[in-house]
């Protein structure tokens, strides 16, 4: 396995991988999730890359970027034992070097939900997927349903500007309570682990009352709010959403494939988490 820092070194080593090659991109911390990530990739591709690079253009100035969660070793040995060829972790001077001065700005489908409670935050995830696609230039990147808007996001970043890359979604790996992964779960505390699972069983509550029926969205946000409501260790619920599939706009009659999403926060931990409908 190959570990480069620098763009210039990552183009050219990718230019000898056989091909297809898929990419994975991450933020480090490298759980279960991100390995079923890596796992299809390397299913699905002949090479297979993985960037590893905690983004600070997507963390708003009060959020975790000193904090988040780091250990180049561990994910470094995770990845090579999953076969990849290839780990492109740049420095930030690498990514953005100074003058630096384009931004990919996504649109509305970046302004609601997870982008009015994180301002600017798609604008960091579309720009620096948008450069990491630029040095590494897969056929395919991979990316999970657990961050749904992110993943609606390239989706529209992919066909707006004709980024010839197929965006390949992977399904939320979750712990046996319901939980979704996350890197952010290293922060709960023993008490706050045991209920964050409230999050999904609401979101399921909303799925269950569609699986029977149900298609009048106001019904299901209020069900899966009142669930969350109940949780006295959640101290804030940030949005609950039952928005179309595809372009994440609040829906009133569920018609089409849907999207449940919530974010909530226990202590100073902001989880986010979704299921779809149909
Ligand atoms: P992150 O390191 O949090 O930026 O995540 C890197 C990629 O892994 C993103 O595409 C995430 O959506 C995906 N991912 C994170 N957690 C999970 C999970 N529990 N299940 C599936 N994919 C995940």
């Amino acid at each position: 396995m190959i570990v480069l820092t620098s763009n210039n070194d990552t183009t050219s080593s990718v230019r000898s991988c056989p091909r297809p090659l898929g990419l994975v991109p991450t933020m480090g911390a490298l759980h279960e999730g991100h390995l079923a990530l890596v796992r299809r990739a390397r299913k699905e591709n002949t090479s297979v890359a993985a960037s590893i690079f905690v983004n600070p253009t997507q963390f708003g100035p009060e959020e975790d970027l000193a904090t988040y969660p780091r250990d180049m070793d561990r994910d470094l040995a995770l990845l090579e034992s999953e076969g990849v060829d290839l780990v492109y972790a740049p420095t930030p001077e690498e990514v953005y070097p100074p003058g630096f001065d384009t931004r990919v700005d996504p649109g509305g489908m970046g302004q609601r939900l997870e982008g009015a409670a994180r301002p600017g935050h798609f604008r960091g995830v579309a720009t620096v997927v948008t450069k990491l696609l630029s040095v590494i230039k897969p056929e395919r990147a991979y990316f999970g349903q657990k961050d749904g808007q992110q993943l609606a996001v390239i989706r529209q970043l992919e066909r707006d500007l004709n980024l010839g890359v197929e965006i390949v979604a992977v399904p939320t790996v979750r712990d046996s309570d319901g939980l979704a992964l996350s890197s952010r779960n290293a922060y709960l505390t023993p008490e706050q682990r045991r209920a964050a699972p409230v999050i999904y069983r609401a979101l399921t509550q909303a799925r269950q009352l569609w699986d029977e029926g149900e298609r009048d969205a106001a019904v299901l946000r209020a069900a899966a709010h009142a669930l969350l409501k109940a949780e006295p260790l959640l101290e804030e619920i940030d949005y609950v959403s039952v928005a179309d599939a595809d372009t994440l706009e609040e829906m009133g009659r569920i018609e089409g494939p849907a999207m449940v999403s919530t974010a909530a926060r226990l202590g100073s931990t902001r989880l986010i988490d979704n299921v779809l409908l149909g």
